[in-house]
């Protein structure tokens, strides 16, 4: 039987586990935090979780254009969230998907170590003074916010987003430092939730890496609720004042907050855990280099997830686990594709996409056509009185099949479902504009957009 050792229990770990499990491989997963990971446990479940509660409270401060009256004290909508309500609910239902999750994984056999593990060679992993022997590892081991020397988070006013779930009562005013995705998810929800924001971006615009027409609508929606968007100027450092916070732009300028939320990146965990002398090679940032079935540079030792840098994401880490175990367990197995993966943006609206971008059609890397539709004419949004968004399609020139997508709009993240179907099975924008969507729906859109796609056929 092949003894497989997986170090980290988040979904790079445990999805492995269970693939290795199903294939009667004799599997060991040990992790030091919890199973689930910082995905369950302090990343992605909590922040969700809390947008959850974020996004309800934004739809009930706008339902008065709805016609829907809620008694006021002052004329204002008084929608007020309690913040140590809204945590303890955040922990509890983090630490219930992590129970969740690591009973799965025993029921399937898998035995679970808690504790830290690292390599004492290829084929020997250490848990302190244990000793387990393996055929295959799969180092698993996530990552952890990168911290600034001039602004190091104590918890209490300087945070990373791990700090933000013992918080009990709302920052009056809080200022973001670093507007990627995990940046632009905190300012709009805690902004939902009551907060006064200031989002501070080292870039001309909000998310860089994300399409370009929805950053934009995205900046309009949180600007035009109040938040104050500070471009093109980076933190140098952060104060915790006692009563609250300074923080020196690179500019020049200072802006004074209650509180700092720092999200300038993240750093892999993969110091100290023995792998360089295992062979196992690293990037400069401490990467753990692998190809794309999840081999790394030392035979047997496979590597998934947040600590490999490929693209961090929940999903993506679980695949690499699983393509890593049919590999090592003789399986067939397709490598890690990129240009399918789907993801979205957790704001309100949502900035959900997948596949080839428009970046790509206007540098020339891919010859296709592009359409953008509002969702200002889609009549679902207007009675949901949501029409901030919008659908865009890309498709092959010649053949019109369909490479790509963006939905920004609410529950985005479930629209994108359909586009991610037609790339992943090239689908062309006839099949789309001739697929029945629901009228009035959101959908109607895509199927819109995929009939402006279309040409007339050659006479
Ligand atoms: C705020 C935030 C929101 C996010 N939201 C989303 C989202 O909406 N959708 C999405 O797809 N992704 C999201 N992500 C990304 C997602 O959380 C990660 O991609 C995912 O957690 C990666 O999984 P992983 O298995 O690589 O690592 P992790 O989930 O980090 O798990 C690694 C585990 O390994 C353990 N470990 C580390 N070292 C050792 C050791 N030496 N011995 C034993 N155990 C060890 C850790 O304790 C941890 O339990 C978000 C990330 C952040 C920061």
């Amino acid at each position: 039987m092949t003894k497989v050792v997986i170090i980290g229990g988040g979904p790079g770990g445990y999805e492995a586990a269970l693939v290795a499990a199903q294939l009667g491989a004799d599997v060991t997963v040990v992790d030091r935090d919890g199973i689930g990971g910082a995905c369950v446990l302090t990343d992605c479940v909590p922040s969700k979780t809390l947008i959850a509660t974020s996004v309800r409270s934004t739809y009930v401060r706008e339902s008065a254009r709805l016609g829907i009256e809620i008694p006021t004290a002052d004329g204002r909508p008084d929608v007020t969230v309690d913040l140590r309500t809204v945590n303890e609910r955040v922990k509890r239902l983090a630490q219930a998907q992590s129970d969740d999750t690591a009973a799965r994984v025993l029921k399937e056999g898998v035995e679970v170590i808690p504790g830290e593990a690292r390599l004492v060679d290829p084929s020997i992993v250490a848990v302190g003074d244990q000793r387990i022997r393996a055929d295959v590892v799969l180092v698993a081991t996530g990552a952890h916010p990168r911290e600034l020397p001039s602004a190091r988070p104590d918890g209490e006013r300087i945070l990373t987003w791990r700090h933000l779930y013992d918080l009990t009562e709302l920052p009056e005013r809080l200022i973001v430092v670093g507007s990627g995705v995990t940046g632009a998810e905190f300012a709009n929800a805690y902004q939902g939730l009551g907060s006064e924001v200031t989002l501070v971006s080292s870039r001309e615009r909000v998310m860089p890496t994300q399409d370009a027409d929805a950053a934009e609508v995205l900046e309009g929606v949180f600007r035009r609720l109040g938040m104050t968007v500070l471009g093109k100027t980076r933190a140098e450092s952060v104060t915790n004042t006692g009563s609250g916070v300074v923080v020196t732009l690179s500019d020049g300028r200072t802006v004074e907050g209650s509180h700092c939320l720092m999200t300038v990146g993240m750093i892999p965990n993969t110091a100290n855990l023995g792998l360089e002398e295992a062979g196992v090679r690293l990037d400069k940032g401490g990467f753990v280099q692998v190809d794309r079935v999840s081999r790394t540079s030392t035979p047997g030792v496979y590597a998934a997830g947040d600590c490999t840098g490929v693209n961090m994401l929940a999903s993506v880490a679980a695949m690499q686990g699983r393509i890593a175990m049919w590999h090592a367990l003789g399986e067939a197995v397709s490598p890690l594709k990129l240009s399918t993966v789907a993801s979205t943006v957790f704001t309100h609206p949502e900035l959900a996409s997948v596949g080839a971008t428009e970046e790509d059609v206007r540098s020339g890397r891919v010859d296709a056509r592009v359409v953008n539709l509002p969702l200002d004419t889609n009549p679902r949004a207007k009675m949901t009185n949501s029409k901030d968004g919008f659908v865009k399609l890309i498709c092959r020139q010649q053949t019109g099949i369909i490479m790509g997508g963006v939905i920004v709009g609410p529950r985005a993240s479930e629209l994108i479902l359909g586009v991610s179907v037609a790339v992943q099975q090239r689908l062309t924008v006839d099949e789309i504009a001739h697929t029945f969507s629901v009228y009035p729906s959101l959908s109607g859109s895509v199927t819109e957009a995929a009939r402006s796609l279309m040409q007339a056929s050659p006479e």
